[in-house]
């Protein structure tokens, strides 16, 4: 079971590498803090190209085009020209991105380790974000977006992340991308996952991928190793557990152990704590692709998952890296947001009616092709499905908390909490993973897990 490299995840079919993850990665920016920390553990280096894509997204309707163009300045230009009687709206909105591309990432260290000063130097680094922050991470994107009355710009604002999400995260990302501090990294998911544990072995790490834990072992105030279900006990002076933390608490730490974090989000109110997922689509072009945008919404027809009209997918393909298809072929991947009663459905129509499972997921890909041949019509009869995977995926090799990929969405009616990385009465027990800061990805995965070995090391002191 263990999956290396969790949901960072890549995949061989047919001499086609299957890159499930990333499609940015904060902290390409070589001035910030996380940079440094992905130079750290192997996967940015000025000496390797990061892929800077021109924009993220292509949004249609009508006729009309929208890009999230890495030039802030070509947005608006487009954005103005599209509907230039809401040029104060349209106005308001660049400025705020542009707030947000100030964002700092605190990656350097646990905010418990920061001196007092190090803390006033830090809050008057985001003192223009705070501002705006506090309005706008109290209004959905569902709320935001209603403001403009464009069709065009409602669609781009709405189409990317689930629409209960607040507006600030879709600010923070739209100013991630166009500071240049969200590119990709050479090889994608699986460049950054083998650089990664070359660095990890390379300073002594040993890595054992087919090991499940079952159990920490504890005596006392103290864990004295973990049991795996291959019978192995390993002794151990300290433990850091970086899975999922919902399977951690359920699974591995007794319930004497859980705190109010833990408590709260999955015991007395998970409702106010929704996930997302998707399931996700590759498929072979058997030919080189020049109408597919890099990556573009797609308008879907007929579609219905869990009883629910899926209207639109997230569909890129991976030219800008040539090694991942054979040649004179192109890889497409495509995504359909999902949200917690659909990975429910997922999870138990797997686990009850395999055939009814395999069936579900052949429908929803020959939907998928009928919509990309629809709207593309080179694809014709040139599409291959290379494979389908969907939340009970996530959940079956990453145990992910109801196959989500990203931790809690956050939204206008929840605080962004974060966990403190320490085991409720455990002295040498660390937590690290994206669960401990909403909203996840792959940089809250790192951060935290940095954040558990200076929290070791400080306590280590003598
Ligand atoms: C389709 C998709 C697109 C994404 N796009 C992006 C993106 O563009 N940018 C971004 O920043 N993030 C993205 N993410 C999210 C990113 O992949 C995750 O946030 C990140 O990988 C989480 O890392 P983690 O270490 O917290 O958890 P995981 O990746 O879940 O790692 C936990 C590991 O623990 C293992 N494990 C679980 N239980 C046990 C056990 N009992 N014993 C031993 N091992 C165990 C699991 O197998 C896994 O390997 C995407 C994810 C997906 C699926």
């Amino acid at each position: 079971m263990p999956f290396r490299g969790g949901l960072l995840a890549y995949w061989q079919r047919q001499s086609c590498l299957l890159d499930n993850c990333v499609h940015w990665l904060t902290g390409t920016n070589s001035r910030t803090m996380l940079y440094q920390l992905w130079e750290n553990v192997g996967v940015l280096s000025k000496d390797l190209p990061v892929y800077q894509q021109p924009y993220f997204m292509q949004v249609e309707h009508s006729g009309e085009t929208l890009h999230l163009w890495r030039d802030l300045s070509r947005l608006r230009t487009d954005m103005l020209r599209l509907s230039p009687s809401e040029a104060p709206m349209i106005e308001e909105f660049i400025h705020l991105v542009t707030i947000y591309q100030g964002t700092v990432v605190v990656a350097n260290k646990p905010i418990e380790q920061y001196t007092l000063w190090q803390k006033i130097k830090l809050l008057f680094a985001m003192r223009k974000i705070g501002k705006v922050h506090r309005k706008y991470a109290k209004m959905s994107i569902a709320d935001y977006a209603a403001q403009f009355h464009h069709p065009l710009i409602q669609k781009f604002l709405t189409t990317y992340f689930p629409v209960h999400y607040n507006i600030s995260s879709l600010f923070f990302v739209f100013g991630m991308f166009t500071s240049g501090n969200a590119d990709l990294p050479a090889g994608g998911s699986r460049g950054m996952g083998e650089r990664m544990v070359s660095r990890y072995e390379s300073l002594g790490g040993k890595m054992h991928t087919d090991w499940e834990a079952e159990r920490i072992e504890i005596k006392g105030d103290r864990a004295v190793g973990v049991r795996f279900s291959n019978g192995q006990m390993v002794e151990a002076d300290y433990v850091v557990i970086a899975c999922d933390l919902h399977h951690a608490i359920t699974q591995l730490l007794p319930k004497e152990h859980w705190d109010a974090y833990m408590q709260e989000h999955y015991v007395d109110h998970p409702e106010k704590y929704p996930t997302y997922s998707s399931v996700n689509l590759f498929y072979k072009v058997n030919h080189l692709t020049h109408m597919v945008p890099e990556a573009r919404i797609l308008d879907i027809n007929a579609l219905e998952i869990n009883g629910k009209r899926i209207p639109t997918a997230f569909v890129k393909h991976f030219n800008y890296e040539p090694s991942f298809a054979p040649a004179d072929t192109t890889i497409l991947q495509v995504l359909l947001t999902q949200y917690d009663d659909d990975s429910a459905y997922w999870q138990q129509l797997r686990a009850t009616d395999y055939p009814a499972y395999s069936a579900a997921k052949k429908q929803v890909a020959d939907a998928v092709a009928e919509a990309l041949e629809a709207t593309f019509p080179e694809l014709t009869d040139s599409l291959t499905l290379l494979d389908v995977c969907t939340p009970a995926t996530n959940e079956r090799y990453c145990h992910a908390y109801r196959g989500a990929y990203m931790s809690f969405i956050l939204t206008p009616y929840n605080e962004k909490n974060s966990h403190n990385g320490r085991v409720k009465g455990l002295r040498n027990v660390y937590l690290a993973g994206q669960w401990l800061q909403a909203p996840g990805g792959l940089p809250n995965a790192a951060v935290t897990g940095k954040f558990a070995i200076q929290r070791l090391v400080h306590d280590a002191k003598p």
